[in-house]
């Protein structure tokens, strides 16, 4: 069995995509060439923005975004230490202070009261981080009212979320600028690294494109600020263009795939995803929750001697790691991230998981037992 079945997709798409592969070494453009535009036209229109702007990896997605941002060194951003490093990593990276608040229990997104203390206790606040954590759209209507009270910037981490939507509206659109990641494993994803900004507005959609390309002013040899090489190539742009017309059926079917592992969970001591009324995820993950640290490690041994992948995300909230020292953060500072990071499963989960598959699955899991 595998975690994410990227093998079965390939099945339904191999001659489209080779064709298209094929179609990228006959023009030979393969640095900017006409997929990317094409791309960006097809997606920004699905997110319903005005601007996309492709790019080499949702990590570049993020950073683009804060060089487009008018930030600088040591101005306050606040992000949740319950996400992928590379959400607050970008950040330090800049110089930014990064302002850790913890998330919710149920949703594992930013907790909006205490962003919103977070933020009263900062010098210089400037801009706000949001994650939707495994593929759930952050709480964008409280995000924005903080935001707008103390006068600062939305970027939305949709990495996992491409596809998810918030009372009707698709995770990819929030924010001033919503990045998200094209990694092989995500909902939407290439077959290397790949990631896009989406914007409404003008100016910050020309800051990414031109910082995207050494901050490229009227032409190649006149560079107006500095930029970095965060381009996405042309055949990752093909073949995004090819996953993106099974794209829409397959958020279909991750949902069925959600739908009956809460069912088969439900009315057992495991607990499942708690989506918000008007919210859906794009389920990057099925992650669960056990009672005690030690069930999930029992579960996850029973279920790797049964052949059945899982995995942890995550294992270690960014306070404590290494990296994040200078912070000064430490044990205790984030219970929920803490207690979710000992707690917490993510199940086999894609779109060709098939029912008896998470029968057996669920059967292992409750195997353990609650004791
Ligand atoms: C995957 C991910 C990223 C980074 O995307 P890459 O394409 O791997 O660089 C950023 N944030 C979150 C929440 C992610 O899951």
């Amino acid at each position: 069995m595998q975690f994410i079945d990227l093998a079965e997709q390939q099945k339904l798409i191999r001659e489209d995509v080779d064709q298209r592969i094929k179609k990228v070494l006959d023009h030979g453009q393969y640095i900017m060439g006409p997929e990317i535009k094409e791309l960006e036209t097809a997606l920004a229109k699905f997110a319903g923005v005005r601007y996309a702007s492709a790019c080499s990896s949702g990590t570049d997605a993020l950073l683009l975004a804060l060089m487009a941002l008018d930030v600088w060194p040591g101005d306050e951003v606040f992000t949740t230490p319950f996400t992928f490093i590379a959400t607050a990593e970008v950040a330090a990276l800049l110089g930014l202070r990064v302002n850790f608040v913890d998330i919710d229990y149920d949703t594992f997104n930013i907790d909006t009261d205490k962003l919103e203390e977070a933020i009263k206790n900062s010098i210089t606040p400037k801009a706000i981080i949001a994650v939707d954590l495994f593929g759930l759209p952050a709480d964008y209507d409280n995000i924005k009212l903080i935001a707008d009270k103390y006068d600062l910037k939305i970027i939305e981490d949709a990495a996992q979320s491409f596809g998810g939507t918030y009372r009707g509206q698709v995770a990819g659109s929030f924010g001033d600028i919503a990045c998200t990641s094209f990694f092989p494993a995500k909902p939407l994803g290439c077959y290397g690294d790949g990631g896009m900004c989406f914007t409404n507005d003008p100016n910050l959609s020309y800051l990414i494109d031109s910082i995207k390309v050494h901050g490229q002013g009227v032409d190649k040899y006149n560079n107006d600020r500095i930029g970095i090489n965060g381009r996405m190539d042309t055949i990752q742009a093909a073949i995004l263009l090819s996953k993106f017309q099974i794209f829409p059926e397959e958020l279909k079917k991750r949902q069925e795939v959600a739908d009956k592992y809460t069912d088969l969970f439900s009315h057992t001591w495991v607990k499942t995803p708690v989506i918000p009324d008007g919210l859906t995820s794009s389920w990057a993950q099925y992650s669960v929750m056990f009672q005690k640290h030690d069930q999930r490690e029992k579960v996850r041994e029973k279920l790797s001697t049964e052949g059945i992948p899982s995995a942890i995300y995550y294992p270690k909230p960014l306070h404590l790691q290494k990296a994040f020292d200078e912070l000064g953060y430490g044990i205790g500072d984030f219970p929920v991230s803490e207690i979710c990071a000992s707690k917490i499963l993510s199940l086999p989960m894609h779109p060709y998981l098939k029912e008896e598959d998470q029968k057996r699955i669920v059967d292992v899991v409750l195997s353990i037992g609650f004791s």
